[in-house]
């Protein structure tokens, strides 16, 4: 098989939203109009789930729904979609971003009532940071929604990036109709609102009606006030803006906006369209010894995401490699960088809503579960044998804590180890008070669940009980002095009003209990840099 081929149809992204705005929706009918069908009802037993941790742990024993979508590749219209999960809600955690350096694009999704929210307001900053493309699609127009010209100015003023709306919606008596395609110059009319859509998946394609925006049988589809409404509002549209700029859309500094409404399958067909248009290949990836191409031979890819217990009987933990470059082959051995050994590929897997099968054969592009010996952290590099390193993916700041306690003291080393594997598989953030100095161990994490995540792992795989304590932190940040010099931790304690503690890493990190103290070390330390990030050892 053509490597080059491959790679060149390979389109690997994530939708970033907030939860309800209709990403499960949205993923089903991609599912649908990929033409498998059969596996839109899998993604949608997500539904009835709630954010309950009961409902997690069940779910952790029967290794649901949440890992065998995390990752969906399946073909459509010639070419392979790799579409990667942010887990949202209760379950939301450093896993989301992580999985957000692992694409090359993401669709925006918005409710057309609530705009931007804040779960997407996060998400889309990693996206921001990585310069990757990103679509926005309005969801929810065939209900009561904010004024489009409204939403644009959201999107600019608060997420910092340019809009330019590819199609536009068109209202029938008020009602969501139809969408105009700028750049094609078409519309497409919609038939009727169908009040049960939502009940069912909708297996068959809304008629599509294709005219011109002169053509007087659109005047007469939309009314007299409709016509009248789009025709003021495209001239506007001509008004205030330059054209649509593809180079700017790839630098992710101008994200294509759709309209339309998923449960529905309105205005997805004109979406997909232009997905498929714009959305790029896998592309260079930057290393220590510069950017390597997909098109390079050799196999290359790193570690994103570590799952544990896949499956119970083997207490088994997989990795997840993006691949970056060559061709990855069943039973092909592999260099781990970081370790400098070599291991053997003997069970790469893919996952597709509930099944798990080996792959044979990968491309650049696309994800890949390989078993993990114990080697495994965030950010790995694998090759063919070269010795680079791919870029790491930063550590986000916490925005939870807890303060964590072991019950049984005498299970002392069942909990260091527990821990120790709960922190490389990226679990939680732990910091610990530096040697010589008393303190609780804490935990950060994004979302509260990823507490009780550990506290539930460490009883059921470790036998270890712990009890977890509220702790005053609201704010993690990374610590490093401005002139490169290594951190005195004892000056850094008198100078900050904040817990000085190190994480995992053995980097520094300061826990501040309000914004206020934060602002303060800022203000009154600018020989230290606190950051939201951190990247690398
Ligand atoms: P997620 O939390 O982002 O995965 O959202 P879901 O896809 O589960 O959708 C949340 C709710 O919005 C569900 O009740 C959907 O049926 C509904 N929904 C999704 N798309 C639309 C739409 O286009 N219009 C309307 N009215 N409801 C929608």
């Amino acid at each position: 098989m053509n490597a080059q081929h491959e790679v060149g149809r390979r389109r690997t992204f994530a939708i970033i939203s907030h939860p309800d705005a209709g990403k499960t929706t949205l993923t089903e009918k991609l599912l649908l109009y990929g033409g498998v069908i059969q596996l839109a009802g899998a993604v949608k037993a997500k539904r009835g789930r709630s954010s309950a941790v009961s409902d997690w742990m069940e779910m952790e024993r029967e290794r649901g729904i949440s890992i065998t979508t995390s990752v969906l590749q399946f073909p459509y219209r010639g070419l392979q979609l790799n579409l990667l999960d942010t887990p949202g809600h209760a379950d939301f955690s450093e896993d989301t971003y992580r999985t957000l350096h692992a694409v090359d694009g993401a669709i925006m999704l918005l409710d057309s009532a609530k705009g931007v929210e804040a779960q997407t307001r996060k998400l889309f900053r990693v996206c921001k940071h990585r310069a990757i493309p990103i679509f926005t699609f309005v969801n929810k127009l065939d209900r009561p929604g904010r004024d489009p010209f409204d939403l644009i100015g959201e999107v600019e003023s608060v997420l910092g990036i340019g809009v330019y709306p590819i199609t536009w919606p068109v209202f029938r008596d008020g009602t969501f109709a139809g969408v105009y395609h700028r750049l094609a110059g078409r519309v497409y009319l919609f038939e009727a609102l169908d009040p049960d859509a939502g009940k069912g998946v909708g297996a068959e394609r809304p008629p599509v009606e294709v005219t011109g925006l002169e053509d007087p049988a659109l005047a007469e589809a939309l009314g007299e006030r409709g016509y009248a409404r789009l025709k003021q509002e495209t001239e506007l549209l001509e008004l205030a803006g330059d054209g649509f700029d593809k180079e700017r859309f790839l630098a992710g500094e101008l994200s294509p906006m759709f309209f339309g409404s998923a449960v529905n399958n309105f205005g997805l067909e004109p979406f997909l369209e232009s997905f498929c248009e714009l959305m790029p290949p896998p592309g260079p990836r930057a290393t220590d010894q510069g950017p390597v191409s997909p098109s390079q031979e050799e196999f290359s890819g790193f570690v994103f995401k570590i799952q544990a217990n896949m499956d119970k009987a083997h207490r088994d933990r997989i990795a997840f490699v993006r691949l970056c470059s060559g061709r990855m082959v069943r039973g092909m051995k592999v260099r781990h960088v970081r370790s400098g050994r070599d291991l053997r590929l003997a069970n790469p897997t893919q996952f597709l809503a509930g099944e798990r099968s080996l792959v044979e054969e990968s491309f650049a592009g696309d994800v890949v579960g390989v078993n993990d010996p114990g080697l495994f952290e965030i950010g790995d590099t694998l090759t063919g044998g070269s010795t680079f390193e791919f870029q790491g993916i930063p550590s986000f700041a916490p925005e939870h804590f807890a303060r964590l306690e072991m019950v049984d003291p005498l299970k002392r080393k069942q909990f260091a180890r527990g821990l120790e594997q709960l922190a490389q598989e990226g679990t939680v953030q732990l910091y610990r008070p530096p040697e010589g100095r008393a303190g609780d161990l804490v935990l950060g994490a994004l979302g509260r669940l990823q507490f009780e995540v550990v506290k539930f792992r460490l009883e059921a795989e470790y036998g270890v009980q712990v009890r977890l304590g509220g702790a005053p932190w609201q704010l993690a940040r990374w610590v490093s002095r401005e002139d490169g010099a290594p951190v005195d931790l004892d000056r850094l304690h008198d100078a900050v009003e904040g817990m000085v503690v190190l994480d995992v890493r053995g980097r520094v990190v300061v826990l501040f209990d309000r914004e206020w103290a934060l602002q303060t070390a800022n203000r009154l330390h600018p020989e230290y840099r606190f950051a939201e990030t951190a990247t690398g050892v």
